[in-house]
């Protein structure tokens, strides 16, 4: 892992999870850059994929441009691309994929996820098992975006109903390990509400060590 950082990180994270593209709705994108403000206007420092396009890029960028912390984090081969923002205010380069998302798990205290693709989706799902294994309890939140995830809002629920989540993790039965979120302006909020104070998941650090 290769560190070309500053030495400031802020008390509080929030990894970002979204699509490398824009998507055919432009409030995708209205909702990554009011999230950014947001995050930049509260202090909270944005963990993600490391990407300038997108909705990656927009997401970062608002940050950045709100004067608040960016850290990206990117494997080799795709920084080798040019693909990735060069205005970031932190950026760890990792071997591979794996170390990526490790890194982005650990330096993160909640985790959003914005409208976008398979690679979206597959870093929410491993936030979701690593939570159902009860090897984090970090908040998760599904921005529900112009309804862009309901049919797998649809798929959960049925998944529930057929026995194959545990109640915990339905939303809507009280203790929900994700959260559903339909407006940019919420999810903030929703994130803050869940978040403990800084340290108290420290013991998620080691995560890696538990599997
Ligand atoms: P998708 O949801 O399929 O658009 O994939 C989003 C994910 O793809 C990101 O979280 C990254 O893992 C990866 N990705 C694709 N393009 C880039 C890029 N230019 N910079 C960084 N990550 C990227």
């Amino acid at each position: 892992m290769v560190t070309a950082s500053p030495v400031y990180a802020p008390p509080l994270a929030i990894c970002v999870y979204c699509g490398a593209a824009s998507g055919e709705d432009p409030v995708y994108a209205t909702a990554a850059r009011t999230l950014g403000e947001a995050m930049a206007k509260a202090g909270i420092g944005l963990v993600y994929g490391g990407g300038g396009i997108g909705l990656m890029g927009a997401v970062a960028r608002a940050v950045l441009a709100g004067g608040g912390h960016v850290l990206g984090v990117i494997p080799e081969f795709l920084k080798a691309r040019e693909v990735h923002l060069k205005e970031v205010t932190e950026l760890i380069i990792t071997k591979d994929m794996h170390e990526r998302k490790m890194t982005m798990f650990q330096r993160a205290d909640a985790f959003v996820t914005l409208p976008g693709g398979m690679g979206t989706l597959e870093e929410l799902f491993e936030q979701l098992t690593w939570a159902q294994l009860g090897q984090h309890k970090k908040p998760i939140i599904i921005a529900n975006i112009g309804g862009f995830w309901d049919p797998l809002i649809t798929l959960l629920d049925h998944m529930g109903e057929q026995g194959f989540l545990h109640k915990a993790f339905i939303a809507g039965t009280g203790s929900p390990r994700y959260q559903i979120v339909s407006e940019a302006a919420g999810i903030l909020p929703a994130c803050l509400a869940q978040l403990p104070a800084k340290g108290v998941h420290a013991a998620d650090a080691d995560i890696a060590r538990k599997f």
